[in-house]
């Protein structure tokens, strides 16, 4: 091969060596107005994105794939890549074309990356979801220790917590992170763990995670000499947020984003709900995976992007702590009997700008104008929303935001001055300092101006001096400012006198463009003005953005302050509207609901119109709290079993984020652990059966439950034979009776299991009721004590639109087998020997099917009208008449 196949030229060689330190992400290299990828990255991108895949000469003999996207457009690619889970290394040019010449004629521009956009290292409002957190956590593992920290740049929260290799499914499902650190040395199967909670897994060195650094790299961060201010922060600990700082210094490059006073969480704090106990209440996602159709969807009636993002942390994190959740809930009681300042607040709330994201974009270097009017904006709201509350007689952490609003005003006052009402997006626009506010920058734009206006006052001029009417003075980006006539005046203007003052420059296709020596140096006037004004402006932002971010803490304080506020005020509307009320809390085992409601349920059926929602109690408390009860409930299939077992365990989960629950009253003792199963659900992505996930869920708690855990298994054992899964039902019953000893909700159709409650002291038997109406089943929604004769379950296929063949013989079955099983025999026996099967069973195409379950039609199948008199013909058609209207 040629020599010069195997060269490589100057700007690949670059390329190839910034690329060489970013293995792992796509190298956005920019050239020009484009950001172009290359090789393997460029394939990876092209399929990615659905972008044209094409070539750009040849490397060491072999053709190079590249691809590129505009860097105007480049926000919704990114986008694209980044929910795709790639890392993207932003690699810009660091000086122009002309300044890389003047350095030597084969001089490549210099360029390196600036910045690695990563899931959980984006800030732009346009790559996040303004209601949700965008969490960046780390795992690490240290000697038998394990922690997790997580921080969210957007708003600067760092915290980290204990968490035990087993729980960290849980905790990922909690906080739902866009993507996870683990160290090198850590195994791989947790990546799994990772990618199941829909996290992109990235793997650091060892030496990211060494938790001896870690330590003087946050002390050195936080500028204090111990960390100890904040808490005891184990090994693990300190490993875990070692590696977040490591990392945002790895992918920020220089501008480190501010983050806050790291917070240690005690596990024993929040409530534990693993992945599928949230799925299956559909905490913040519904079964499909919309957010509409949750919990949250309905409860959410905050008005500010930081309120709901504080409603989402709290729902996914409920308390445990009777003080913080009494605490949360006086703030609702409070806006709840005050509902003419909670509605103020609500309104003066509405127009509050993201503050936290504002200002953290400005401490990254990556905000602009509107960033800070956002500051502006947030805090002139938030000291009218101060002004609405009395000064005395306010709960604790209403007082406390209140507190918070208050003493900003310098820098309020400082922003107003500064800046225009609605200053552009981008510094680089200029046009955003408000007149008056720096008499340089009043001069140079006066300059700007006024030259302006004399060049649009010299249109009138030259018209008079050409005698040419149609005349005009225009500007273009190439040109600047020129003078323009129609070519057919090109004699004219070419000619003297007119070409001493009208320099020619440019002929196109209808016209003759000219400057003036006037033109020009106005012109540059204008120029160096304009310039002048931008590099006053631009400077006048740097100033406000660092005045804003050093008065960072408080500016998040208030920020902080309004989303409680707002929090408290919506759930406080919530109540009012859906009359729910404030459930009283205890630290025993009580659990007792009177007519309590399920949200979304209820929510979902009056906006379909179909009838209202049947409240219903519940009662596991035993004798003083002390003991606690199973409620075992049976049922007709549809009559409500799993939304009763449902209703409780979100008043619970309401209750424990300090939130008003849809009933009349309600005693809460708090539990530390919710789990909720449903039977048979297929996992066939993850390789496993209906039957093993429902086993592997019930291990999970019965291996996990505590006393104060909270139990819901709806139909456990359904997944397999009818006498393994009794067993299965029965056993698991007994074993939470006697030994777990917590709270239970049980809802079965084996209705053998309402035997136990014979034997099983603390076991009640609860059934929803149903009523028969002429061979028809009507719910009534009613949770009774007792036990349920029968499942209906014949009643509700007919229902379901089983065709009435099928209908009819599974009737006969189901006789059979029960008459087979009262006689003591072989119930299958009976029913084999008892039954005919279909007799000329039609084969029904689906209008036929309707047709056949009309009797009219049936009756009319059976006669011979050959054999009929009058009489009989005429007494049919009245047996007809009747079995239409009977
Ligand atoms: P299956 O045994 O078939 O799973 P189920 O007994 O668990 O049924 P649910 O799924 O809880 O029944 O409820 C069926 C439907 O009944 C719900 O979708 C809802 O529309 C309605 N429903 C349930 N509870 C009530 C109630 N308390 N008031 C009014 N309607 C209700």
């Amino acid at each position: 091969m040629p020599k010069s196949a195997l060269s490589v030229t100057p700007m690949m060689a670059q390329y190839l060596e910034i690329k060489a330190d970013y293995p792992d992400a796509l190298l956005f290299y920019r050239m020009g107005d484009f950001y172009e990828m290359f090789f393997d990255d460029a394939v990876a991108a092209a399929d990615a994105l659905d972008i044209a895949l094409t070539k750009r000469g040849k490397h060491r003999g072999a053709e190079v794939p590249m691809c590129g996207v505009p860097v105007q457009a480049a926000d919704g690619y990114l986008q694209t890549l980044i929910r795709r889970g790639f890392r993207v290394a932003v690699c810009e040019q660091l000086e122009t074309p002309e300044q890389a010449r003047a350095r030597g004629s084969k001089s490549v521009v210099k360029r390196d990356v600036t910045r690695v956009i990563s899931p959980g290292t984006v800030t732009e409002d346009s790559l996040l979801v303004a209601r949700q957190h965008s969490f960046l956590c780390a795992f690490s593992e240290i000697r038998g220790h394990s922690a997790v920290s997580w921080a969210d740049i957007t708003t600067g929260d760092f915290r980290v917590q204990q968490c035990l290799r087993v729980s960290l499914g849980p905790m990922l499902a909690r906080l739902a992170p866009r993507e996870v650190l683990i160290s090198e040395a850590i195994d791989d199967s947790l990546r799994s763990v990772i990618e199941e909670a829909g996290a992109s897994a990235t793997v650091l060195s060892r030496a990211s995670f060494d938790s001896a650094s870690a330590d003087s790299k946050l002390r050195e961060l936080f500028r204090v000499a111990s960390l100890e201010g904040f808490g005891f922060f184990g090994k693990s600990e300190l490993s875990a947020m070692g590696a977040i700082v490591d990392y945002l210094e790895l992918t920020q490059k220089g501008s480190f984003p501010r983050l806050r006073r790291p917070v240690r969480e005690n596990s024993s704090d929040t409530m534990q709900i693993d992945a599928s106990t949230r799925r299956n209440l559909e905490l913040t996602r519904s079964l499909s995976g919309d957010r509409t159709g949750s919990l949250l969807a309905s409860v959410d009636r905050t008005v500010t992007s930081a309120g709901a993002r504080m409603l989402e942390h709290r729902l996914a994190s409920p308390s445990t702590r009777v003080e913080t959740i009494e605490r949360r809930l006086d703030s609702v009681d409070f806006f709840h009997a005050s509902g003419e300042l909670a509605r103020a607040c609500r309104k003066l709330l509405r127009p509050v700008p993201d503050m936290g994201r504002a200002l953290n974009r400005l401490s990254l270097r990556r905000g602009g104008p509107r960033d800070v009017a956002a500051i502006r904006d947030g805090l002139r709201q938030a000291d009218m929303i101060a002004a609405e509350f009395p000064k005395d007689g306010l709960p604790a952490e209403v007082a406390e935001a209140v507190a918070n609003l208050r003493g900003h005003g310098e820098l309020q006052t400082c922003l107003d001055a500064a800046l225009v009402p609605d200053p552009p997006f981008l510094a680089r626009d200029g046009g955003f300092v408000a007149p008056g506010h720096d008499p340089d920058l009043d001069a140079a734009r006066d300059l700007r101006d006024g030259g302006r206006r004399v060049i649009s006052g010299l249109q009138e001029k030259y018209r008079d001096l050409s005698g040419i009417a149609s005349l005009k003075v225009r500007h273009n980006n190439v040109l600047g400012y020129f003078v323009e006539t129609p070519s057919r005046y090109a004699d004219a203007m070419l000619g003297a006198p007119l070409s001493e003052t009208f320099i020619h420059r440019q002929t196109t296709a209808n016209s003759l463009r000219f400057t003036t020596r006037e033109l020009s140096q106005l012109e540059t006037g204008i120029l160096e003005a304009a310039g002048q004004a931008l590099e006053i402006e631009l400077r006048i932002f740097d100033a406000l953005s660092d005045q804003v971010v050093s008065g960072a803490e408080s500016v998040a304080e208030a920020a902080d302050a309004l989303a409680a506020i707002d929090l408290a005020a919506s759930f406080a509307d919530l109540a009012a509207e859906e009359n729910w009320v404030r459930p009283s809390v205890f630290s025993d085992r009580r659990f007792r609901i009177r007519a309590g409601r399920h949200p979304v349920v209820e929510a979902a059926l009056r906006k379909g119109s179909s009838g209202s929602f049947v409240a219903n109690d519940c009662d596991l408390s035993g004798e003083d709290g002390r003991e606690c009860s199973i409620w075992l409930v049976t049922g007709p299939n549809m009559a409500g079993k799993s939304t009763f077992l449902r209703q409780n365990a979100l008043i619970l989960l309401l209750t424990q984020t300090g939130s008003f629950v849809p009933a009349e009253s309600a005693e809460i003792g708090i539990a530390t652990q919710l789990f909720s199963r449903v039977g048979a659900s297929d996992d066939l992505a993850r390789g496993r059966s209906t039957f093993m996930v429902e086993m592997v869920e019930t291990a999970a708690i019965l291996n996990r439950a505590d006393e104060s855990a909270f139990v819901i298994l709806d139909e456990i054992g359904r997944g397999t034979a009818t006498y393994d899964g009794l067993s299965i039902a029965w056993a698991t019953l007994e074993y939470l009776h006697e030994v777990k000893r917590c709270r239970t909700m049980f809802a079965t159709h084996y209705h053998e299991l309402t035997a136990l409650e014979t034997k099983l002291e603390n076991l009640s038997n609860a059934t929803v009721a149903v009523r028969e109406w002429k061979g028809e089943i009507v719910f009534l929604h009613e949770v009774r004590q007792g036990a349920a004769d029968r499942s209906y379950g014949v009643q509700v296929a007919r229902l379901a639109g089983l065709p009435e063949g099928v209908i009819e013989r599974a009737t006969s079955v189901l006789d059979a087998l029960e008459r087979g099983e009262q006689q003591g025999g072989n119930r299958v026996e009976a029913a084999l020997t008892g039954l005919p099967l279909f007799e000329n069973a039609p084969v029904a195409t689906a209008p036929a099917q309707s047709v056949e379950r009309s009797p009219v039609i049936r009756k009319l199948r059976d006669v011979h009208p050959d054999e009929f008199t009058p009489r009989d013909a005429l007494d049919l058609i009245y047996e007809l008449k009747a079995l239409l209207d009977p």
